[in-house]
């Protein structure tokens, strides 16, 4: 079976082709080295939630792509727990599954993020239009946009325009389980 690592890189080096960059143009439009790009596309680095979301972000394409292929959902589809690998960050602070697989049709990315207590990621800003739906479910956590800091508890919802920095805390001494819905504009609905 395909190890997470290589999901990465086969997907970076096809993005890349798809788009005819360079390395170093990929790095101008993710802001991630060009020597970490070519780390993962030899399956040699294993690089954090937020790198990765820099690169998803750079190349335009839901977060995730990364671990699961898009597909086009049948009237009904049953997502079974464990069927997506979590992607993990290497200190484990924060751990990202999607629920669902990404349909473009749809344009959103469904994903349960677990936060370790104490844990603390900055979200560099997405692509103009992408909205995030950050729902708890289990736990309080602190959500800073635009320089603002939200405190939720289990059962609240933010909702936010996330092409601002924006960042998430987990102030409290359990662990948070949230789910985050992302949408994407389509390229369509976007002028620029
Ligand atoms: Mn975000």
């Amino acid at each position: 079976m395909e190890t997470l690592a290589q999901h990465l890189a086969e997907t970076l080096k096809t993005l890349r082709a798809q788009r005819k960059w360079s390395l170093t143009q990929a790095a101008e439009q993710s802001g991630v080295s060009k020597a970490m790009l070519g780390q993962i596309e030899r399956g040699e680095s294993s690089p954090t939630v937020a790198t990765l979301w820099k690169i998803a972000t750079g190349f335009a394409v839901p977060f995730s792509l990364f671990i699961t292929p898009p597909s086009q959902s049948p009237a009904v589809t049953h997502f079974r727990e464990g069927e997506r690998p979590p992607f993990r960050q290497q200190n484990a602070q924060m751990r990202v599954t999607p629920l669902a697989d990404f349909d473009p049709l749809l344009g959103f990315d469904l994903l349960a993020i677990e936060f370790s207590a104490g844990a603390f990621s900055e979200s560099s800003p997405h692509a103009p239009g992408v909205t995030e739906h950050v729902v708890v479910i289990s736990g309080a956590l602190e959500v800073q946009v635009a320089q603002r800091w939200y405190s939720l508890r289990s059962g609240e919802v933010l909702r936010f325009n996330a092409d601002v920095p924006h960042a998430y805390r987990n102030n409290s001494s359990e662990p948070v389980l949230i789910h985050d819905l992302i949408h994407y504009p389509r390229a369509d609905e976007t002028a620029c």
